[in-house]
């Protein structure tokens, strides 16, 4: 942590924050204050400069125009990439996963050049991926279901620099671009560097308090405290047994 307060960015939330993704700075913010560490929340707009020295970076979903707006002002500020080239933590949700790996297609087929500092492309499935998405997660420092909503209608394959997030149970995550041969075994988001991200809305960190904490434990530094927040369990069990989980 840089300062005394704890940095939390919402980059964009005009265009980035479908499904209340914005949410998942208010859970950061939260989570950190009731262990006693200050946290402030940064919204930064499109027509803000991106601030590269906050603590924790957050990225909400977008429907396709509003991505494209999200994806030309990120590839204009150089902000968000010598943030994570200083390994800060960066959760991007859906629209932004596409948007920073090297490019992806909207459902018009349009080619849009992303950041490239996720080895992942992505293109249109044919069909949307609506519903609940559950999995197992495959990193260090998670042993709990991930659970999510999901809505997107790009597919996204991994290349070598990039590792899944987790093992699908139930609905899409990455899905298979049209044509393309399905993976053996269905997978969700994308985790490189300080970046973890994912399909999940939800907001997700609201359903999966272990990543908030994993990224909290990571931009802080500190050995957190559990914490119980009552009625996340229930949240969490009647979500994953929605998902047949
Ligand atoms: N527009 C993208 C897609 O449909 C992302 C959607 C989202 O962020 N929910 O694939």
């Amino acid at each position: 942590m840089s300062e005394s307060t704890l940095s939390i960015g919402v980059l964009m939330p005009e265009v980035l924050g479908t499904y209340g993704d914005t949410g998942n700075a208010i859970v950061l913010k939260e989570r950190a204050c009731r262990r006693g560490i200050q946290a402030e929340i940064v919204q930064v707009g499109l027509n803000d400069a991106i601030p590269e020295g906050l603590d924790l970076y957050s990225l909400g979903g977008g429907e396709d125009t509003a991505q494209a707006v999200a994806a030309q002002k990120l590839r204009a500020d150089s902000g968000l990439v010598k943030a994570v080239e200083a390994g800060r933590p960066l959760l991007a949700i859906c629209a932004s996963l596409q948007v920073l790996g090297h490019w992806y297609r909207d459902a018009t087929g349009q080619r849009v050049e992303g950041l490239g500092i996720l080895d992942i492309t992505t293109d249109p499935q044919g069909q949307r991926a609506i519903g609940e998405l559950a999995t197992e997660p495959l990193i260090k420092g998670l042993t709990q279901p991930l659970t999510g909503f999901e809505n997107h209608g790009g597919g996204t394959l991994l290349g070598p620099e990039a590792q899944p997030l987790g093992r699908v149970i139930a609905g899409v995550g990455n899905g298979t671009p049209k044509g393309a041969t399905p993976v053996a075994q269905a997978i969700d988001g994308a985790v490189q560097g300080s970046i973890i991200a994912t399909y999940m809305h939800g907001p997700v960190l609201a359903r999966n308090p272990e990543l908030a904490d994993l990224l909290l434990a990571r931009a802080t530094g500190m050995e957190l405290a559990p914490l119980n927040v009552p009625g996340v369990a229930e949240l969490r069990e009647e979500r994953l047994g929605a998902a047949g989980a």
